[in-house]
């Protein structure tokens, strides 16, 4: 069976676990494949409310695996947090299986993060402060950890004696700290290796496997195009990879396996932290988008900056991520805004740009290009059928779709499982 990409389309907080929980009926693996405990997931059960940040969200249900594949970088203690607070909610986290090649965020990660986010001052790039760069830092240095060195306490020693000895030096000479001591590391990090050996393994052969059996994955990355490392908007993006090309190299199968790339996108834009957006709406439009949406960061609290749909990032998208479809979300927030707005094209120093300009400079100083569409009044949240959208909603998703290129194949009106409405 064939593998399908769930991918955000611009900054993030598209409602991908809105789509993961849309497709789940139908899939056997759940993987993620990139970022760490930065990205975040809502789940209410019992009456209580969870914030899942790493375990993909395929946990909640009993028929799927879930899988962090090797392109993740695990923080073992939130893991165990996680798989905790899983268990406390009536919610069996033992489907789980974590790549014994996915690196570990150790201690001094948070440590240098928090300096040099602070040594960055204004320029700082407004980062979770989870450790997240600095493990992807030291994996592309060679110098990072495994999950599969838990279970060698040898080795697991030695490469922490190599990491610890630059990294105390850069904490004490450079930024003033206290270092930090090897043998308070290895005490934490060989407990939860007892804890979580059962969980450690190849994950790149279970979804082979998988696949070759018949079954379906279904590759779930975290943040969006635009905060991808190489195509995003460099340095305000994140320290990995989400576009769906990634999805294959972490996950450790080929390319021929996936037949659906799906895009996620909300029907406007938000953005987290800072960096350029050139549809940010800073007027009343915009905090009554940020009101309506509710759009406030899972993981932080953080406010979220918000604008209009984008169509030019939302090509660049599907230029890069190869999109097969759209699921658009959060359409019932535009209600009674009187008119719409939809970005076409960037002007920008007196030339008009219908793709992504080719450097960032110009993406800085882009003035978007708009048009006006004919808004809806009425709440949406009740609708459950596409046909039975207001004319002016589905004349809105008909403009987003031929502006972008790419089919919709499902709209949602609401976080509720019953408001994704299927386009045929
Ligand atoms: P992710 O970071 O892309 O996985 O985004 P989330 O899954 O955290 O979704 C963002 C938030 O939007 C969650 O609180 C969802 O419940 C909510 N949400 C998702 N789809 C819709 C929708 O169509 N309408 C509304 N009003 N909220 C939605």
């Amino acid at each position: 069976m064939p593998a399908s990409i769930v991918i955000g389309t611009q900054w993030g907080d598209e409602g991908k676990g809105k789509a993961t929980d849309y497709l789940a009926d139908r899939m056997h693996f759940v993987v993620r494949y990139q970022g760490g405990n930065n990205a975040g997931h809502t789940i209410v059960a019992e009456g209580q409310t969870l914030k899942l940040q790493l375990v993909p969200s395929g946990i909640l249900y009993t028929h799927i695996t879930s899988v962090i594949a090797d392109g993740v970088v695990v923080d073992p203690r939130v893991l165990l947090e996680e798989m905790d607070g899983l268990a406390a909610l009536g919610i069996d986290p033992t489907r789980l299986v974590v790549s014994g090649n996915a690196h570990m965020i150790m201690p001094y990660h948070l440590e240098l993060e928090k300096v040099t986010e602070r040594f960055l001052g204004k320029n700082a790039l407004g980062t979770t402060k989870r450790g997240i760069g600095p493990a992807y830092g030291d994996k592309a240095a060679r110098i990072g950890l495994r999950m599969q060195d838990l279970f060698d306490e040898k080795i697991f020693r030695e490469k922490l004696d190599i990491a610890l000895k630059e990294k105390n030096l850069v904490l004490t000479k450079v930024y003033g700290r206290l270092p930090l001591t090897a043998n308070l590391i290895v005490d934490d990090y060989m407990r939860y290796a007892d804890r979580l050996r059962p969980y450690v393994g190849d994950t790149s052969k279970l979804i082979h496997d998988g696949l070759r059996a018949g079954t379906n994955v279904l590759l779930e990355g975290a943040q969006g195009t635009m905060l991808d490392l190489d195509h995003g908007t460099y340095p305000f993006v994140t320290s990995s990879t989400p576009v769906a090309g990634y999805a294959l190299a972490s996950a450790g199968i080929g390319p021929r396996e996936i037949d659906r790339v799906i895009g996620i996108t909300k029907a406007y834009v938000t953005r987290v932290g800072a960096g350029p957006f050139p549809t940010e709406d800073h007027g009343p439009e915009g905090d009554r988008l940020g009101e309506r949406g509710r759009e406030f960061g899972t993981v932080t609290g953080r406010k979220r900056r918000c604008g209009w749909f984008d169509a030019v990032i939302l090509r660049y998208a599907a230029r890069l991520n190869g999109l097969s479809e759209l699921f658009v979300t959060k359409l019932d927030v535009l209600s009674g805004f009187g008119t719409v707005r939809v970005c076409t094209a960037y002007r920008a120093d007196g030339e008009i740009f219908e793709d992504m300009p080719p450097n960032q400079s110009l993406f800085h100083r882009a003035e978007p290009a708009y048009e006006e569409l004919e808004g809806w009044d009425e709440d949406l949240g009740q609708v459950r059928s596409f046909e039975a959208l207001p004319a002016a909603a589905r004349k809105y998703l008909d403009r987003l779709q031929d502006l972008v290129g790419v089919p919709i194949g499902v709209v949602s009106v609401g976080p509720g499982r019953e408001q994704s409405l299927s386009v045929s």
